[in-house]
């Protein structure tokens, strides 16, 4: 994605619409930041362009880049990309330009661990171009050995910064595991989220209020499950590496950060 010349501030009151944020008529809450560089380039097309609004975190609802240090840069490539999928102008880089040139290589700022809904494609939500996320899909976003193991390898050998877990609303496995019911090998994922149901069900008695407040649970117990990894632990206490859960709105399409 390119951050530079393609969020304007139409772009980003769209989003707050969409996501039922206010703050964007008057524009106290964001910033102009001039941008020589993005006009120039875009000048033939748009002329009238001529300054990119780059919102606060607060206010856009996401990561706080502040507090994300070496993953500041892939917090705000999150924060702005999900804006734009908001938007509806999700315009990802999936040309044979970028695809030639990641033939050298690929360095992936983050590491997405998410369910494997169709509704929640992490590349469209985040409007990510080819290489950009290094993304590991499970039924409810559980992990066992190969994908801990996936996850070593991008924030050891790749230099992806930040590790982003994502539940998400009406979560069918976690719905499973609210119902207890399961066959074959899908057991197996609904005994990794069964605590997370338990833990719920102390305080929520509708099963739709457990299943909402079991989903955040689960994204908890994923990252726990990363932080016994001593790969993940060392480099995220050494920080290197920031770790954050987040849920996604299948309805609203806007993703909740748990660490702000
Ligand atoms: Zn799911």
């Amino acid at each position: 994605m390119k951050l530079k010349n393609k969020i304007t501030t139409v772009t980003l009151c769209s989003a707050f619409a969409l996501a039922g944020l206010a703050g964007c008529a008057g524009g106290a809450e964001s910033k102009e930041v001039a941008t020589t560089s993005a006009a120039t380039e875009s000048e033939t097309t748009k002329s009238e362009e001529t300054t990119v609004t780059q919102v606060t975190a607060e206010v856009a609802g996401g990561l706080d880049t502040s507090s994300m240090g070496v993953a500041a840069n892939a917090a705000e490539e999150l924060n702005a990309g999900n804006a734009q999928y908001l938007a509806g102008e999700a315009d990802m880089n999936i040309s044979a330009d970028l695809r030639e040139k990641l033939t050298n290589g690929q360095k992936p700022h983050t590491v997405v661990i998410t369910c494997s809904d169709s509704r929640v494609p992490p590349e469209l939500i985040f409007n990510a171009d080819l290489g950009e996320l290094f993304t590991i899909r499970t039924a409810g976003n559980v992990v066992g050995e190969f994908e801990v193991g996936s996850v070593e390898y991008a924030v050891d050998h790749l230099g992806s910064q930040l590790v982003l877990v994502m539940g998400h609303s009406s979560c069918g496995a976690v719905g499973a595991a609210v119902e207890g019911h399961a066959s074959g090998n899908v057991e197996h994922i609904i005994h990794e989220i069964t605590p997370s149901v338990d833990e719920a069900s102390k305080t929520e008695t509708d099963k739709e209020a457990i299943a909402d407040k079991a989903e955040d649970l689960n994204v908890e117990n994923t990252l726990s499950k990363l932080r016994e990894s001593s790969v993940i632990k060392e480099l995220e206490d050494a920080g290197k590496i920031k770790l954050v859960g987040a849920k996604y709105d299948i309805e609203t399409g806007k993703v909740t950060y748990f660490e702000k």
